[in-house]
């Protein structure tokens, strides 16, 4: 789960880490308020779910409250990565004379948390990774000692040669591990950590990623959830129990479990094709979850062919059937559909299926190469 900016920051600053104040406006009257009450130059920011907000013009600066207004409204109107934006962070702006980045991710192959940071920050990191390697110091903790006052000393000194700003920076990481341990997080960053022309070091941004499967342990963080700011088709399949995650190609997946919807896009784009979703029904579905997970694949426009990939066990290919034949009454499809079942009472799934005008294989390979084909020359006939 993502949580918005000004939502990482109050965790950030509970843990003690130095960062101006804010306040979130939904209209740009409310945002001219807060600029009037906070005096002198703010910053603007888009409050959603995407990085690179500054360079997609959701960071701006105003010198007056009525610039905060006409920037605000500008910014309301925008959409970032498809997300629009419903909310702005109002904040006084702080002068900056570097930037720098501070980030911890859990690595699973180390099966540790890795703390990266860089003097260069600000900009894209992944850009600084590939082009100038040397300018990211990684550094593992060992969960059982947590950060060490001396490993944090050696990564500020990395940031900062000034021996004050490079403890406030050490500082600074012992709570970011603290608020990052505490909520269960699987990502906690800033970007940037800046230093000011006095010689202050500040956290200008902040984000946080909270497995969701860690929520049931952290209430706190699960409240936090702002579903106005997901993607609809990601809320609804959450509502309905699926696993789904929203993808850029063109061929609507539905599997069941979890390695098999990862087997079935390796194939699709095997055979060149680009699939549209990662769609897993789970275990034991019935026929519900079938026109839930329709209901959602065909709501997204680039879809131009549908996919099954049922493996009948515990899941009977049968109660699959009887919901695409279900969904597809409602609904009728305005794309091709592929249907390949096999397994747990698959005779009868097949008998369904074909007495509902629908055909169907039990040959994944075949299936998937035809929904490949029908989605690619759809999406020319488009
Ligand atoms: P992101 O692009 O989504 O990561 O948004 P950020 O919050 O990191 O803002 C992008 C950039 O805006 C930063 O790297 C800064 O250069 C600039 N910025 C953000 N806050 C301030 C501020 O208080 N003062 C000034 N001068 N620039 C700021
Ligand atoms: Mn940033």
């Amino acid at each position: 789960m993502n949580i918005h900016e000004y939502q990482a920051k109050e965790i950030f600053r509970a843990a003690g880490i130095p960062i101006p104040p804010g306040e979130v406006a939904t209209t740009p009257a409310e945002a001219e308020a807060i600029a009037k009450k906070f005096g002198g130059t703010v910053v603007v920011k888009a409050q959603v779910h995407a990085g690179g907000r500054g360079k997609a013009g959701g960071v701006k600066l105003a010198k007056t409250p009525e610039e905060a207004r006409s920037v605000a409204d500008k910014i309301l109107k925008l959409h970032i990565k498809d997300l629009p934006v419903q909310k702005v962070l109002v904040t006084p702006a702080a002068d900056i004379a570097s930037e720098a980045y501070v980030g911890i991710i859990v690595d699973r192959a180390r099966k540790k948390a890795v703390f990266m940071v860089s003097p260069a920050g600000g900009i894209d990191i992944e850009e600084v990774a590939a082009k100038t390697p040397e300018k990211i110091m990684y550094h593992p903790v060992d969960a059982r000692y947590g950060l060490m006052d001396f490993e944090a000393q050696q990564m500020g000194f990395f940031l900062y040669k000034d021996a004050k700003q490079a403890r406030a920076a050490a500082s600074i990481m012992k709570q970011l591990y603290q608020a990052f341990v505490k909520s269960g997080a699987s990502l906690a960053e800033i970007n940037p950590l800046v230093v000011t022309p006095k010689g202050e070091v500040l956290a200008l941004d902040a984000k946080m990623v909270v497995d969701d499967n860690e929520l049931d342990r952290h209430p706190e963080i699960a409240k936090l959830r702002d579903e106005s700011a997901e993607a609809p088709s990601e809320v609804q399949a959450r509502n309905a129990n699926l696993t789904f995650i929203k993808l850029d190609g063109n061929v609507g997946c539905v599997v069941n479990g979890a390695g098999l919807a990862m087997a079935t896009m390796d194939l699709v784009k095997y055979y060149g094709g680009e699939p549209a979703n990662f769609l897993d029904i789970g275990g034991s579905s019935n026929p519900e979850k079938v026109v839930n997970a329709l209901k959602i694949i065909t709501a997204d426009p680039n879809v131009k062919a549908i996919l099954f990939n049922i493996f009948g066990g515990i899941t009977r290919t049968d109660d699959v059937a009887n919901g695409i034949v279900t969904a597809t009454k409602q609904n009728p499809l305005k794309v091709p559909i592929v249907i390949r079942l096999t397994g747990t009472n698959e005779e009868i799934a097949m008998k369904i299926l074909q007495d509902n005008g629908f055909s169907a294989s039990s040959d994944m390979d075949e299936a998937v190469k035809k929904a490949v084909e029908l989605a690619t020359k759809g999406g020319k006939a488009a």
